[in-house]
């Protein structure tokens, strides 16, 4: 049942084989068995569960059902949900019951789904191990001792155990392609515009990008389906029509230009990782494909251009957080400055009051140019790489990130080595492409994700390269030794 495709569940519910109320109900049990481990959930909104699920049985009596109603999924924390608390992962939203729902959310629950809770994230979508949320450390499923990569963690590590059928994430640098990798499930950061922005908080505005993961790819092109398409409420949508994400799944791909970028197996990447993506490559050249090699020349420069443009847009979106518009408030303030002062001091972590530091040094009059310009122009550099070697092949694969998962707690000390980690994510999102995580295999008990690069909008295509390679390997089909017989 917790290892079910959404389309066999889909058709199980046609059946009336089972209902949207007792598949939601096994799925909000096996939550309280098994999140306790894990902690991949923030809140779990039980009673609107079964509303919603309630709901989703008279809609597929009447047949009026598309494939995600009655299908439990899960939000990451940062979508705001009306009625339903919204933290971000953060002391300062601890209290913040959004009175409007962000366009993904509300798509989803157009299409039927039920929603089950809002899982945990590292604070405001800074990190890469889970390890910055207020609410504590997610584990990943494979291995309680690591962690389940970031900031989507909640969302990967619940999908994995089984906790949630699907789940949405966000990607600004990585975050739901390298949790993705390390949980051993599917991702897709679709292209920057694609997915509305509208009512998902805000880390980095021109990076933000929000997708689906899940255990396929097929299963993410069913959140597609809902999720993708204009929004006139955010301004950086795109008008390009959206695609159907299913039609086209099954074609071959005999033919398929596959390119591999020297600079993504160079030092750093850990040799098994190296070998686990090679056997991969293998695989798509025995279903016709050909691969050559490419350059991204930039790729070095990624992370500390990255690391000044993120920083720069989050110290600018999260000045809202002065307990007055939003968000937590001290005690007793003595004066203004003080209330804003001391709540934002209380409200934000240490990551996230680092960067804002940085953001706001970065932006100031006379660093502006030596830092922000630059970073701006690297990025422009950065995308033309991709656009140049997407001239050449069709698509462009390689590992998701150097290592697979960590051990909690062996590089909270060491943002530089924390940083790293994003070597293979960051350049992805400063030039706006689409890409996914799919599961390639296993390094020492962890999973190993591939990460396949496309070209603007191409959404579709990579859905079809993953569900192929997914029809002919099982990588994806394993589960973690917590969440069988549970
Ligand atoms: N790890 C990166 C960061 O900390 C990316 C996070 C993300 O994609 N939200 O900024």
């Amino acid at each position: 049942m917790f290892e079910q495709s959404i389309a066999t569940l889909a058709q199980q519910l046609r059946d009336k084989e089972i209902s949207s109320v007792e598949l939601t109900r096994l799925f909000l049990d096996r939550i309280q068995a098994l999140d306790p481990q894990l902690n991949s959930f923030i809140t779990i909104s039980d009673e609107l569960a079964l509303q919603q699920a309630k709901a989703a049985d008279t809609a597929i009596a009447n047949g009026s059902s598309s494939s995600l109603t009655g299908i439990p999924i899960a939000h990451k924390d940062l979508f705001c949900t009306q009625g339903v608390l919204t933290t971000c992962g953060s002391k300062m939203l601890n209290n913040f019951i959004p009175p409007y729902e962000s366009t993904v959310t509300g798509r989803i629950q157009q299409a039927g789904a039920v929603m089950l809770g809002k899982t945990n994230m590292d604070e405001f979508a800074m990190g890469s191990s889970n390890e910055n949320s207020f609410y504590g450390a997610v584990k990943n499923p494979w291995n309680l001792n690591k962690v389940p990569g970031g900031s989507s963690g909640g969302s990967a590590a619940a999908v994995a155990a089984g906790l949630a059928v699907a789940a949405t994430g966000t990607d600004t640098g990585g975050s739901i392609r390298q949790p993705a990798s390390f949980c051993g499930i599917t991702g897709l950061k679709p292209t920057y515009g694609r997915v509305s922005r509208f009512g998902m908080i805000a880390y980095a505005s021109s990076l933000d990008q929000g997708g689906p993961m899940a255990k396929s790819a097929e299963d993410c092109a069913h959140l597609m389906q809902a999720m993708a398409g204009f929004d006139d409420k955010d301004s950086t949508s795109s008008e390009t029509p959206k695609e159907d994400y299913l039609a086209n799944l099954n074609a071959p791909l005999a033919g398929l230009k596959i390119g591999l970028p020297k600079e993504y197996f160079g030092d750093g990447l850990d040799t098994k990782v190296a070998d686990t993506i090679m056997a991969a490559v293998k695989e798509f050249e025995k279903l016709g494909a050909t691969v050559k090699e490419v350059s991204l020349p930039n790729l070095q420069l990624s992370i500390p251009s990255y690391y000044v443009i993120a920083p720069s847009e989050a110290s600018s979106n999260l000045s809202r957080f002065d307990g007055v518009r939003f968000g937590h408030r001290c005690d007793d303030p003595k004066d203004l400055l003080d209330m804003y002062t001391r709540s934002r001091a209380e409200g934000f972590g240490t990551e996230v009051q680092k960067r804002i530091m940085v953001g706001t040094y970065a932006l100031s009059e006379g660093y502006y140019d030596a830092y922000y310009l630059k970073a701006q122009k690297i990025r422009r550099l950065i995308k033309e790489d991709f656009v140049n070697a997407l001239n050449e092949v069709d698509v462009i694969m390689g590992p998701v990130a150097p290592t697979t998962a960590f051990d909690l707690g062996s590089k909270t000390n060491d943002p530089v080595a924390m940083y790293l980690e994003d070597i293979y994510t960051l350049s992805v999102n400063l030039a706006g492409i689409p890409a996914m995580s799919v599961p390639a295999g296993f390094v020492d008990n962890m999973p190993v994700g591939l990460q396949i690069m496309g070209n603007y909008f191409a959404e579709a295509k990579l859905l079809n390269i993953a569900h192929q390679y997914q029809q002919n390997t099982d990588w994806h089909l394993q589960t973690p030794t917590m969440a069988k017989g549970a």
